[in-house]
């Protein structure tokens, strides 16, 4: 079924107002017409939601002991019947517009794309390659094979984008999965949740693949952890929850903070570079985690780079007072970005600092030196410092500190092999890159498959389904050589 804009927006204004209802203590329990409260302990007609972990969690076991006797052709059935989901137009415009009110992150405009791009670019199956051995000895396999239930953290940054794509690539590895959403993107995550079991359900696969509870909050998030039926946990976040479950005595991926710089040479085309650099700075309101957050420039093109930046959408703040006004404006006690900034829009933070601007403006830029704490710190909305240098390989070398041993995601723009290669090599980022928006680095206009969950502190990288698999090997002896 097709709706048009209006009803969609009608829908979703019900939502919004079921949030509103529900922040002010009247809980509702409904969203999209959809009953969300928690009845049924069995959970099969809440659709993957659950009021407590050990109940989220039991059911996913259950779904992974059905899951791992399925076929692989049934697993690619799920699998699509995820993508097929997300993709209808209905769908991925609901879950657009209800993260944005819901966690006031972001830009609906660019979450239909990360959305889209999710459910597209993601593998299934596919990815889960078999490696085989052959010899006087016989023949030996390897597999990816489950690991069981996974148990994966997302943040209100990417809070649909991640379930997207997690369940994608964890249900192809013949895991289940229980996420623990933040608790600001719950009804969001609660109707994806719901939606995608919904969907598989009607096309006969095991209920609750993918559950969570009804209340995220820090203790469940702990009680998830410490589950004993939870046998992997992913955290998609920040570093305190990145270091929590790599703290857990369980296996882990952490998939963590960054604070992408990006460098500008003398050989880049400038024009573009400048484009380029405010496209992805604005993308989503600069919240994705891969999206630039610093430049360096070499002097001898740095003010051409702003000028650039200008004609492209860029706002310059000059007057040293009011950069100071605003670092303080959208800074909180702790040192990092207040909470109530965070996927504002430049129009937003201007006005908040009583500037007008009109809606062509898409991030804020002022020239700053190199510990300006706007560079140092992931500030995760559209204002991006710039730093002149003399020239390249000072660059890169400011580059690599300001990115902090993340080891997450750097842009450069230039036309010289052997610097791109020695900034390439020097900040080891698991996505690099070159004359290009950030976002190219997980597929929108760029090659290559998309993930959500970019896992540099421990290495899996673009996470996929094989990341979230067990290398497991089975030999049979003195036959199946026929060479
Ligand atoms: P966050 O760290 O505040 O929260 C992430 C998740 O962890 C949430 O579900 C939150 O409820 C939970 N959490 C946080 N601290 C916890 C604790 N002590 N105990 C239990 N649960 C806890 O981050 P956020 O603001 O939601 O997301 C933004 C951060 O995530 C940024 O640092 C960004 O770079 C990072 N991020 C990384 C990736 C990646 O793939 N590497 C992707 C998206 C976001």
């Amino acid at each position: 079924m097709n709706l048009d804009r209006k009803e969609i927006e009608n829908l979703v204004a019900k939502a919004i107002i079921d949030i509103k209802t529900e922040q002010k203590g009247d809980d509702s329990k409904t969203i999209f017409g959809v009953n969300t409260s928690c009845g049924n302990a069995s959970g099969y007609e809440n659709y993957g939601v659950f009021k407590t972990m050990d109940e989220a969690v039991l059911a996913a076991s259950k779904a992974q002991k059905k899951l791992l006797f399925s076929k692989m052709d049934d697993r690619q059935k799920y699998v699509d019947i995820i993508k097929e989901t997300v993709l209808k137009r209905r769908n991925l415009e609901m879950m657009s517009l209800l993260s944005v009110e819901e966690t006031k992150i972001g830009k609906y405009e660019h979450k239909l794309i990360k959305n889209r791009i999710a459910a597209e670019k993601t593998p299934g199956t596919e990815d889960l390659l078999t490696e085989a051995k052959t010899g006087d000895s016989g023949l030996t396999l390897i597999e990816y094979c489950p690991f069981g239930v996974i148990g994966a953290i997302t943040p209100t940054t990417n809070p649909t984008e991640t379930i997207i794509c997690n369940s994608i690539s964890m249900i192809a590895g013949g895991n289940t999965v229980v996420f623990s959403p933040h608790p600001r993107a719950k009804k969001t995550s609660q109707m994806l949740v719901k939606l995608l079991n919904k969907a598989l359900e009607d096309a006969g696969a095991p209920a609750n693949m993918i559950t969570m509870v009804e209340e995220p909050s820090i203790e469940n998030t702990n009680a998830m952890i410490e589950n004993p039926k939870v046998r992997l946990l992913v955290a998609t976040g920040g570093p305190g929850i990145v270091r929590k479950v790599l703290s857990s005595g369980k296996k882990a991926i952490g998939a963590g903070a960054g604070n992408p710089p990006v460098v500008v040479d003398e050989t880049a085309d400038i024009a573009k570079a400048a484009k380029d650099i405010v496209d992805g700075c604005s993308f989503d309101n600069n919240v994705p985690c891969i999206a630039e957050k610093e430049v360096f420039a070499v002097a001898s093109i740095c003010d051409s780079l702003i000028q650039n930046m200008k004609l492209n959408g860029a706002y310059e703040m000059t007057d040293p007072q009011m950069i100071e006004k605003l670092d303080a404006l959208v800074t909180n006690e702790k040192g990092g970005p207040k909470t109530s900034f965070v996927g504002k829009s430049a129009v937003y933070i201007l006005n908040e600092l009583g500037i007008q601007a009109d809606d062509n403006v898409k991030v804020i830029i002022m020239e700053v030196g190199k510990d300006h704490h706007l560079v140092t710190e992931e500030m995760m909305m559209p204002i991006l410092p710039v730093v002149r240098v003399c020239d390249v390989d000072t660059a890169i070398e400011l580059a690599h500190d300001a990115e902090h041993g993340n080891r997450h995601t750097a842009m450069m723009h230039s036309r010289n092999v052997e610097k791109l290669t020695k900034m390439a090599k020097l900040l080891e980022t698991t996505i690099f890159v070159k004359n290009a928006p950030s976002y190219a680095g997980i597929g929108v206009g760029g090659e290559g498959h998309t993930t959500f969950t970019i896992a540099g502190p421990t290495g899996e990288g673009l996470t996929s389904a094989r990341s979230f698999c067990r290398k497991r090997k089975c030999v049979m002896v003195d036959a199946f050589n026929i060479r």
